[in-house]
């Protein structure tokens, strides 16, 4: 079991792994229950593991992936490069023909 990402917010942390338990990366939550407490000691920080060595590195691809990902500008629109069409920046696929916006 590889600890791959620590943070106090277990939102964030929730999130990442349901990311990860969705590309069939098995993971375990360490001290999930910890950010219940005021006093922020750090060794009992919420922290993702993942439990086979051999997917850590692409876990980590993942969340790397996702904490760099710029947030969509909603109020920039996209152009669809199947169909031209504009859609929200909030969209993440086209609301005219459903392809790929990124
Ligand atoms: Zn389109």
């Amino acid at each position: 079991m590889i600890e791959v990402y620590r943070d106090r917010d277990s939102a964030t942390i929730g999130h990442l792994q349901s990311l990860l338990e969705a590309e069939g990366i098995s993971t375990y939550l360490r001290n999930e229950h910890a950010s219940s407490t005021t006093i922020p000691i750090p060794e009992v920080t919420p922290a993702l593991c993942i439990l086979e060595e051999a997917e850590v590195e692409r876990g980590v691809d993942l969340i790397r992936a996702y904490l760099e990902a710029p947030s969509a500008d909603p109020n920039e629109e996209l152009t669809c490069p199947t169909c031209g069409e504009l859609s929200p920046g909030t969209l993440a696929v086209c609301w005219s023909c459903g392809g790929d916006l990124v």
